[in-house]
């Protein structure tokens, strides 16, 4: 069985089993009792959000790119998310606490871009001679930073928490480098 093949069967396998459970969403639903967070993550494999952090089906919208960077086009990401998301919008309202969480990892890809500055300046939509305050190869550095960032964002909701964290692909455990508070205090 190739590949394509494989996937496809451990699709239907997933549709019974969702399907028995009745936890298929086949429509989008006006509130979202079970989001809790919009999560900003790297494409690398090792690291899927649904993996190491144990999501369940409609707990968290991720995002991902190289290195789960905050860039201009995860900003617009963002943004038509929110516009799209009356979801996002009601469902802190709904009770309880929403998160934004930038995820970042040990050993990641990026590092090996740093060879390549012209690109990844571009990437970040900056200058080269600004790629060192992006701190590429730190990931504490980075998400600290990456944070920090969406702080300035005006759009995103003061009280959803914002936190940063780094997972160590060594050990699968998650480091919270930034601990969990309101975008905005005022
Ligand atoms: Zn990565």
């Amino acid at each position: 069985m190739n590949t394509l093949d494989s996937m496809l069967e451990r699709n239907k396998e997933f549709a019974a089993q969702q399907s028995a459970a009745g936890t298929l969403m086949p429509s989008l639903p006006q509130a979202t009792p079970n989001l809790k967070a919009t999560i900003i993550g790297c494409v690398d494999m090792r690291v899927d959000p649904v993996h190491i952090l144990g999501l369940k089906p409609g707990e968290a919208l991720v995002i991902r790119n190289i290195g789960g960077r905050i860039t201009p086009a995860v900003l617009e990401e963002l943004g038509l998310l929110g516009r799209i998301g009356e979801v996002i919008r009601q469902s802190p309202a709904a009770g309880g606490e929403f998160h934004l969480i930038v995820l970042q990892h040990t050993d990641c890809g990026i590092t090996r871009l740093t060879g390549d500055p012209a690109r990844l300046a571009h990437f970040f939509q900056i200058q080269e001679g600004d790629l060192q305050a992006k701190a590429v190869t730190d990931p504490r550095a980075a998400v600290a930073g990456d944070v920090a960032l969406l702080r300035t964002i005006p759009a995103l909701p003061a009280k959803w928490l914002i936190s940063g964290l780094v997972y160590d692909v060594a050990t699968g455990l998650v480091e919270i480098v930034v601990p969990a508070a309101p975008i905005r205090t005022t």
